[in-house]
């Protein structure tokens, strides 16, 4: 008997996956898809979009390998991917992208993909744009930026330079500003500082270094995502510094995102960390509960799914440390939906999510106690600290208590100046960025620091 086509194969398995999964999800993530290929139980399926074979990737796969097995009678694996793209990991590699790559995988997975330039075709996330980003007070500096430079590119604010703690939406920005840019016509790239390096070297072993510079050098904006791998590369370091130099004379935008602020970028050249004090530093915070409940709204709006407020509330509480893994939680709770047939409710979310909403973090610990704490610690009054005083002693203790205010307390910069004599934002954020940075280098402060942490209630 000869083999079906690949493509009634796959249609096969369609006619099976719709009764199954619910009408919604059947009308987003499958329909559109088409069996391109099957060769020794691989199964090729082509996708409309790359965000769509990730999804499938990550949501989808047990369900999809084990009709297609019964199907094709044989264990099988589906691998999704767009036309013309390099296709992602794949359902049957054993491993998800997020497992892969630390994130919630998207977006990782958006930086393992070769730069490509952005004219007609795209390797931005198509759902991060600035329209699909919350702003709140913990990011209205960097997406205001963003926004300027996206309008007069080369011309507000030249590097713009955002910075911030993981998952909280500096790649999404990046990403915004491509769009705006690339629907202006301009040419784009988006790399990560790993593929920059990746490129450099790879130019290098292949003698084509001039290629590697025209690439870099002839973009409207560069786009570079976590430049804190830059670290420790030396050579690396001065072909980007020589990259940043062409495209600021010519006027491109550059626009990098880092986890740490440029003054704690200490291993990083000094020539660089120079030229990144030459624009604008905008840093990203942990959005506030009403943000993050925004976020919520409008990521489950993408997904068109039906989700109670109840469900918003809870999520957006137990996952205020990153919004990425909010995220990752409100995704597992509409495939779990998705893959039930439930309607989402405070009782689903809590069977798809188990464990990770029975365990509560920890609360953060009250700022009024930390700062006794510290002022203890250092044998100094509280009055001292709140105070005008800078003798060495009190402004130590009133630094410390600066960072631990806003690291483990979690207070907003303008709040902990509040609470330290009406003291201004900036020079809260200084003395904030001043401890981070000498913790890494100064071992008897940064045991202190400890030392203080330990004795938290
Ligand atoms: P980072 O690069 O800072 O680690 P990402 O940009 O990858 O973080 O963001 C992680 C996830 O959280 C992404 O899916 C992103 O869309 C989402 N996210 C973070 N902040 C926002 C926001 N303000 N509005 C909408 N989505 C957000
Ligand atoms: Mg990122």
């Amino acid at each position: 008997m000869s083999q079906p086509s690949p493509r009634t194969l796959w249609e096969a398995v369609l006619g099976r996956l719709e009764l199954q999964v619910s009408r919604p999800s059947f009308a987003t993530w499958l329909r559109d898809t088409t069996g391109v290929s099957f060769d020794d139980g691989r199964m090729v399926v082509s996708t409309p979009s790359t965000f769509a074979a990730r999804w499938l990737e990550q949501r989808m796969s047990a369900l999809v390998e084990a009709t297609l097995s019964q199907i094709a009678g044989r264990p099988s694996t589906v691998h999704f991917q767009v036309p013309g793209m390099p296709p992602g990991p794949g359902v049957g590699s054993g491993r998800s992208a997020a497992q892969s790559y630390g994130g919630d995988g998207y977006d990782s997975q958006a930086d393992e993909r070769p730069p490509a330039r952005l004219r007609g075709d795209c390797a931005l996330n198509p759902r991060y744009t600035l329209d699909s980003f919350v702003v709140g007070e913990s990011n209205q500096l960097a997406y205001a930026a963003a926004v300027a430079v996206s309008s007069r590119p080369g011309m507000a604010y030249n590097p713009l330079f955002l910075y911030g703690g993981v998952g909280l939406g500096k790649t999404h920005l990046l990403h915004g500003i491509g769009h705006a840019s690339a629907s202006r016509g301009l040419s784009c790239l988006y790399v990560s500082s790993e593929q920059f390096t990746n490129d450099f070297i790879s130019s290098i072993q292949t003698k084509r270094t001039r290629e590697f510079r025209e690439k870099y050098r002839s973009v409207d904006v560069l786009l570079m995502d976590d430049i804190q791998f830059l670290r420790g590369k030396e050579t690396v370091q001065e072909s980007f510094f020589h990259t940043f130099n062409d495209l600021h004379n010519a006027n491109r935008q550059i626009v990098l995102a880092c986890d740490r602020p440029t003054s704690a970028l200490s291993p990083i050249e000094d020539r660089i960390r120079s030229r990144l004090q030459w624009g604008l530093s905008a840093d990203i915070q942990l959005p506030a509960q009403e943000t993050r409940r925004a976020i919520l709204e409008l990521k489950a709006q993408e997904m068109s799914s039906a989700v109670p407020v109840e469900v918003f509330d809870v999520l957006a509480e137990r996952f205020a440390g990153s919004v990425r893994e909010m995220e990752g939680a409100l995704n597992r709770v509409i495939a779990y939906a998705d893959l039930t047939g439930c309607t989402i409710d405070l009782d689903v979310a809590r069977r798809a999510l188990g464990d990770m909403l029975a365990a509560p973090p920890e609360p953060p610990p009250s700022p009024d106690a930390l700062l006794t704490l510290v002022c203890n610690y250092y044998a100094v009054e509280v009055q001292a600290v709140v105070s005008k005083r800078r003798d060495r002693k009190v402004a130590l203790a009133r630094q410390v208590a600066i960072y631990l205010l806003r690291e483990r307390a979690q207070l907003p910069l303008k709040a902990i100046g509040e609470m330290v004599g009406n003291r201004e934002h900036p020079s809260i954020r200084q003395a904030w960025v001043k401890i981070q940075k000498d913790r890494q280098s100064d071992s008897t402060l940064d045991l202190q620091i400890r030392a203080i942490c330990e004795t938290l209630p």
